[in-house]
């Protein structure tokens, strides 16, 4: 689950993360509210989007196809960005009013861009360094990875294309925890020495203790700032929670934000299904990961792409098989539709009646494979054949992979 910037620090700060103070804002009003509750005259008004790479994104209202298309490839472009500096108390209150409600295109939103629907007014800080500084987990490692760079700031990416050797990495073990030697390795490899680079070090075991303590599935840092008076801050925070991990953490599912989420995404997991939109064509319904996993890869051997990661899990019902048809069949990309089942604790039955029940709703307008195997597989196959559906039968994975490839090539 992803997190706001305002979020992440508002979780960061329970871990003692120096950032500066800053305060969310939904309304022009609220941001003026926001500036006076802050000290200094110098703020900074941040667009809050799932997305990075604010400062150099556009507003789709603000300028013309051009500058948007240069946006969404991370170019510079004419326009204002979603982080501008802001003068005055008023001035905060301005640039809050041209920013929610709109729009905005970053490297990492696409074209389609994401709409505003709140601003983080935050203290400005003299910048004197920007590095970067991420935490995940390397699983090849099954590790904690630090991973920084110098060249931190706003074109990271372009630092990992052009020049990878730019980029450190420092592992920890989980098990022992974060440890002194590890983050004097992180501060000598971002060039920091003497007192800053003792401080760095407290800096880090906090983003460590935050990583660990929020289960997050990463954690970055771009910009993390050294300011002209020596302080080592967290200029900006992208986090991301481990979905497994949700059930220790009711406060923070609380911050969800479905407007950031793909909507057929949301209404899969209302159902208990993991779903994941994929580029392909062949709709998958497949119970347990593993088969899932073996299904997309079967049908990417024979020559097509999936659409869609979709287990409806163990003991799926009826209507979670039903919603799981549904979500499928609404994706105007899928020409096609494989059903495989392995029937343990589910019974094929269901599988069956669940298919029926969501094409007698939404109806059925590509080729549909379906393979049953396991638990009542032969009773689910009488159902589907009585019910006089327009289906291809499929007797193995490799049978049922062939069948819907052809059919939705010969489409
Ligand atoms: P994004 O990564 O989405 O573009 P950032 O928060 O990293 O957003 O902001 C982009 C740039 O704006 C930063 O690299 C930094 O130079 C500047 N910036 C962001 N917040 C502040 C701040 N509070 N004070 C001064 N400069 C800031
Ligand atoms: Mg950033």
């Amino acid at each position: 689950m992803k997190l706001h910037e305002y979020q992440a620090k508002a979780l960061m700060e329970r871990f003692g993360v120096p950032m500066l103070p800053g305060i969310p804002a939904t309304t022009p009003e609220a941001a003026i509210d926001a500036a006076n509750a802050l000290s200094g005259d110098l703020y900074v008004v941040k667009a809050q989007i799932h997305a990075g790479g604010r400062g150099k994104g556009r507003f789709i209202e603000d300028v013309d196809a051009a500058a948007i298309s240069a946006a969404a490839k991370g170019e510079d472009a004419p326009g204002k960005g979603g982080v501008r500096l802001a003068k005055s108390v008023d001035e905060v209150g301005q640039i809050a009013g041209e920013m929610l409600g709109k729009t905005l295109v970053t490297k990492q939103t696409g074209e389609e861009g994401r709409v505003v629907r709140a601003v983080y007014v935050c203290e400005a800080c003299d910048i004197a360094e920007e590095f970067y500084l991420s935490v995940l987990l390397d699983r090849s490692n099954n590790k904690v990875l630090f991973m920084g760079s110098k060249e931190g700031g706003v074109n990271i990416e372009e630092v990992a294309e052009t020049n990878p050797d730019a980029i450190f990495q420092v592992h920890v073990d989980s098990a022992v925890g974060f440890q002194a030697f590890q983050g004097r390795e992180i501060a000598a490899k971002l060039g920091l020495t003497g007192r800053t680079a003792r401080k760095a070090v407290g800096f880090f075991k906090t983003l460590f203790d935050a990583y660990m303590g929020l289960d997050c599935a990463m954690l970055e840092i771009n910009p993390l700032v050294l300011s002209e008076q020596g302080d080592l801050i967290a200029l900006d925070a992208k986090m991301e929670i481990d979905g497994n991990a949700l059930f220790r953490h009711a406060d923070i599912v609380e911050m969800r934000d479905l407007h950031e989420e793909d909507p057929t995404e949301i209404e899969a997991s209302e159902f208990g299904l993991s779903f994941i939109k994929l580029d392909g064509n062949i709709g998958c319904m497949v119970n347990g990961a593993g088969l899932a996993m073996s299904t997309m890869d079967i049908i990417q051997y024979k020559g097509a792409s999936p659409a869609n990661f979709l287990d409806v899990g163990g003991g799926a019902k009826q209507e979670q098989v039903e919603a799981a048809f549904r979500i499928i069949t609404k994706d105007p990309s899928v020409k096609g539709i494989l059903v495989n089942i392995f029937g343990g604790i589910m019974k094929c039955d269901v599988i069956a009646k669940g298919v029926i029940g969501a094409v007698k709703e939404v109806g059925l307008e590509v080729p549909l494979v379906v393979r049953l195997s396991g638990t009542n597989a032969e009773l689910g196959k009488k159902i589907l054949s009585e019910s006089g559906l327009d289906l291809i039968p499929a007797t193995n994975l490799d049978d049922a992979a062939d069948a819907i490839v052809a059919a939705v090539k010969g489409a």
